[in-house]
């Protein structure tokens, strides 16, 4: 009897996790596991805001794919998938190359939301992917270099847009690397301006009003400016334009104003919904047995009305039962109902400040901080044990990240 072979796409934080834990499940010989990503590193996309500012090594936060898995159970591929034929069971990646599978699963994660805004999507950086991330700090580098040779203040002017999770994480991160930056430079960080546009009241407004005015009081001891309540219009080269006729002159644009899922699950051919594919309570792609999704690329409804957000908590308690449900398809066995746990939200302004909800409990300040470290070494503790966390932290390994594939 053949063996059946089982796809997973992305290597993200629902895809490693889904192919680790069915090298645990699967017994030797039951099924042939593959693993697809762009690149042959995994980022953990939840501190991609201190790649973008150059406040952390690469390695700390891009993790070689090889080294993750157990080459004996899973082959890994890096290449970028281009399509999906879900009639005959074939993925095709960009180059030409065609996989075939018998279980499929989706993890190709999210995309930003530029909801159509003008030049947005041309003009503003997003804290997309590690590449896209490392993008951001050498624009920002290039920009203190040049405004040594003109003096143009807007070079120094860095805009934040989007006062959300992301984006407040983002303005932390800048208000505590540019300084060293700006020595680095030669520039008097007295010159810079960091600003947060957010079209809400205020900042992280879906947050109890305890965890806004210490947002808020934090990045003004910060110094950065906040314009709240007022929606931005267009984006350009040179400055943003905001309602009411506001124009902030500032060559690096931010993007932090929300995510959609990767529009490649256009091509596959599935039926979307709000862009994304739904699933069903086993992570199943609606009426299909043998195709699964997990994270942000994925509709999981919790009620008639509202769906899970994208988030890497939510894909990491999918990954662990999509798998159990593949091993469960394959052996005939009953497959588990996806149950998700709010574990709570952390996000850190700086190194030294966090702001967040941890069941019923307001997180801030240092302690907030070094909760939001303990969430962060937890998973590498899941990923790879505990000699991840030391190589990691401590910079073990201090090679560059070869960053090769556009993104
Ligand atoms: C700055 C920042 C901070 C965040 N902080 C938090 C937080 O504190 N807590 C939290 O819960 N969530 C947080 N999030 C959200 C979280 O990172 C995402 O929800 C999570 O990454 C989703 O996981 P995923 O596996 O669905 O997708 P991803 O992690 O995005 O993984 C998708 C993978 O697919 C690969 N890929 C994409 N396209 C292709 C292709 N065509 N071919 C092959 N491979 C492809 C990508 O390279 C990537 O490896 C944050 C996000 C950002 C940007």
């Amino acid at each position: 009897m053949t063996k059946p072979k089982i796809l997973i796409l992305g290597a993200g934080y629902g895809g490693i996790i889904t192919s680790k834990r069915l090298e645990k499940l699967l017994k030797d010989g039951e099924a042939d596991v593959t693993l697809i990503n762009k690149h042959d590193y995994h980022y953990i996309t939840t501190q991609l805001h201190k790649i973008g500012v150059g406040t952390a090594a690469d390695r700390q936060f891009a993790i070689s794919i090889p080294d993750l898995i157990d080459s004996t159970k899973t082959r890994f591929i890096k290449g970028a998938v281009s399509s999906v034929d879900i009639h005959n069971q074939l993925v095709h990646l960009e180059g030409g190359d065609t996989i075939e599978y018998d279980y499929l699963v989706t993890a190709l994660g999210f995309e930003v939301e530029t909801f159509g805004i003008p030049g947005s999507k041309e003009n503003a950086f997003a804290i997309r992917s590690f590449r896209s991330s490392k993008a951001i700090y050498h624009h920002i580098t290039k920009q203190l270099n040049l405004y040594k040779e003109d003096q143009d203040p807007s070079r120094l002017t860095f805009v934040v847009a989007g006062g959300g999770f992301t984006g407040i994480e983002m303005l932390g991160e800048l208000a505590e690397g540019l300084p060293k930056l700006c020595s680095q430079h030669n520039i008097p960080f007295e010159k810079v301006k960091i600003v947060a546009v957010e079209a809400a009241e205020s900042v992280i407004p879906f947050f109890p009003k305890q965890s806004i005015k210490y947002t808020t009081e934090t990045l003004d001891k910060f110094d950065v400016e906040l314009i709240t309540s007022k929606k931005i219009l267009e984006c350009t080269p040179e400055k943003i334009l905001l309602e009411t006729n506001l124009e902030i002159p500032a060559r690096t644009i931010i993007w932090s104003c929300g995510v959609k899922a990767n529009s490649i699950v256009e091509k596959f051919g599935l039926p979307l919904e709000k862009g994304k594919i739904p699933i069903d309570s086993y992570l199943r792609v609606k009426n299909m047995t043998n195709v699964f999704s997990v994270g942000d690329c994925s509709l999981f409804m919790k009620d008639e009305k509202s769906s899970l957000p994208p988030t890497a908590q939510v894909a990491l308690q999918q990954a662990p039962v999509c798998a159990q449900n593949i091993v469960s398809t394959i052996r005939g066995n009953e497959l588990k109902v996806f149950e998700y746990h709010h574990k709570g939200t952390v996000a850190s302004i700086g190194n030294f400040a966090a702001v967040g909800l941890v069941s019923r409990f307001r997180l801030s300040g240092l302690f907030g901080a070094f909760m939001k470290q303990v969430i962060e070494a937890r998973y590498l503790f899941n990923l790879g044990g505990p000699a991840l966390i030391l190589k990691q932290h401590f910079r073990i390994n201090r090679e560059p990240v070869k960053i090769t594939v556009k993104q």
